[in-house]
């Protein structure tokens, strides 16, 4: 049975020339690149050169760029040390965030009673910057956290227009780039952002790796303590072949981005196009700028066809995915679509459908004959 990958926001297939540089890595430059001798150095070099590479794909200086495990630990860190160190009292964010900042703000939240204002959130996924503005016009240092990509819907925030109102209003910026970097040009030098955080295995490199851009000077202090590495502000071993392999994946897909951008725009107007044949009432959840490689949708099925379909996508070697991968376990209607869906929408199944390159015509026609048979 032919597999049908369709779950690239949860995750994409690594790149065979990433897999081949980490091989190299692992069997060759093993040195621990603190040590001092002529292993340790080599390692130390394959991890610097792989540091100006990832800050070259943003247009960002090598030092601002630090690894890390995930991009979950990126923004536990980025997030807890705003607070901590900083002196953040105050974090305007949105209901839509991935989890891995949306519980983080609710834990600092309980722990250090900080207040916390949602902005709203439009009926297409955006974020309403009316409203942002309203809340940024309240005093008290204040810390902006909003993704630039929305892993289930793939709307796009304006990056731009939001680092210059929190320019124009003195406050530190985060965005959760995990779902653009390196499917979206993002240029350090044009948007002012503070703090930003990527994850490998989202643009073809390894699981398990991950790297914060932190704007010179922040004044951030360590979430982990102990070797002095990555200048003090994460400590533990760096694992070389992971960042370099990630670092050869940001490469690759900074370098091939117009060419596979177009690809899979022609195949996500195809799905639709299909979707819209077979399935007439169907509804995309998001708007006509979101991302190339997410569609979310509700389909015109009854509520109680929910629970079986993406097991009956399985079966048939389907992988696609509702709401994120650490949810898409569960029945329970998705915390993004609940921002921007009424409860009666709500109960219509959804399905993500998230495409690489990766991706063919044909994943798209087995994808929909599958559907019909349900
Ligand atoms: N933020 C977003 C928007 C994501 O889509 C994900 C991955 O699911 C994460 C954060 C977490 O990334 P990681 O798998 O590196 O912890």
């Amino acid at each position: 049975m032919k597999k049908v990958y369709l779950d690239n926001a949860s995750t994409t297939q690594i790149r065979p020339e990433v897999v081949q540089e980490m091989t190299k890595i692992m069997l060759e430059d093993y040195g621990n690149p603190s040590s001092t001798h002529s292993l340790g150095r080599n390692s130390k070099s394959i991890l610097e050169l792989s540091r100006k590479g990832i800050a070259k794909c943003i247009n960002a200086t090598a030092s601002e760029i630090i690894f890390t495990s995930s991009a979950t630990e990126a923004n536990n860190w980025i997030l807890r040390s705003a607070v901590v160190d900083l002196n953040v009292r105050r974090i305007i964010t949105s209901r839509i965030e991935h989890h891995a900042v949306l519980y983080v703000v609710q834990e600092l939240q309980k722990e250090f009673n900080i207040q916390v204002d949602y902005v709203d959130i439009k009926a297409d996924g955006t974020v309403d910057l009316t409203h942002l503005v309203e809340l940024l016009g309240i005093e008290g240092k204040t810390l902006v956290s909003l993704m630039h990509v929305n892993n289930e819907t793939g709307v796009v925030l304006d990056l731009q227009r939001v680092s210059m109102l929190c320019k124009e209003y003195k406050t530190l910026f985060h965005s959760d780039t995990v779902q653009s970097i390196g499917k979206l040009d993002i240029d350090l030098q044009l948007v002012s952002v503070d703090f930003i955080v990527a994850s490998a295995h989202k643009f073809h490199g390894p699981k398990g790796v991950g790297f914060a851009f932190v704007k010179k000077n922040s004044g951030l202090q360590p979430l982990l303590y102990g070797g002095e590495q990555e200048k003090g502000l994460r400590a533990g071993t760096e694992a070389v072949h992971q960042i370099a392999g990630m670092a050869k994946a940001l490469e690759l897909s900074t370098k091939l981005m117009n060419e596979e951008i177009a690809e899979i725009s022609n195949l996500k107007s195809y799905l639709v196009s299909q979707l819209s044949e077979a399935f007439p009432g169907f509804i995309i959840n998001g708007n006509e700028n979101s991302l190339c490689t997410v569609l979310n949708v509700s389909l015109p099925f009854s509520p109680d066809k929910t629970a079986m379909i993406l097991f009956h996508l399985d079966m048939k070697g389907i992988a696609v995915s509702r709401g994120s991968a650490c949810q898409s376990g569960s029945i329970r209607p998705s915390h993004v679509l609940a921002e921007m869906l009424s409860v009666e929408e709500l109960k219509r199944p959804n399905l993500r459908i998230s495409l690489s390159h990766y991706n063919t015509k044909e994943d798209i026609d087995i994808f929909i004959a599958a559907l019909k048979t349900l």
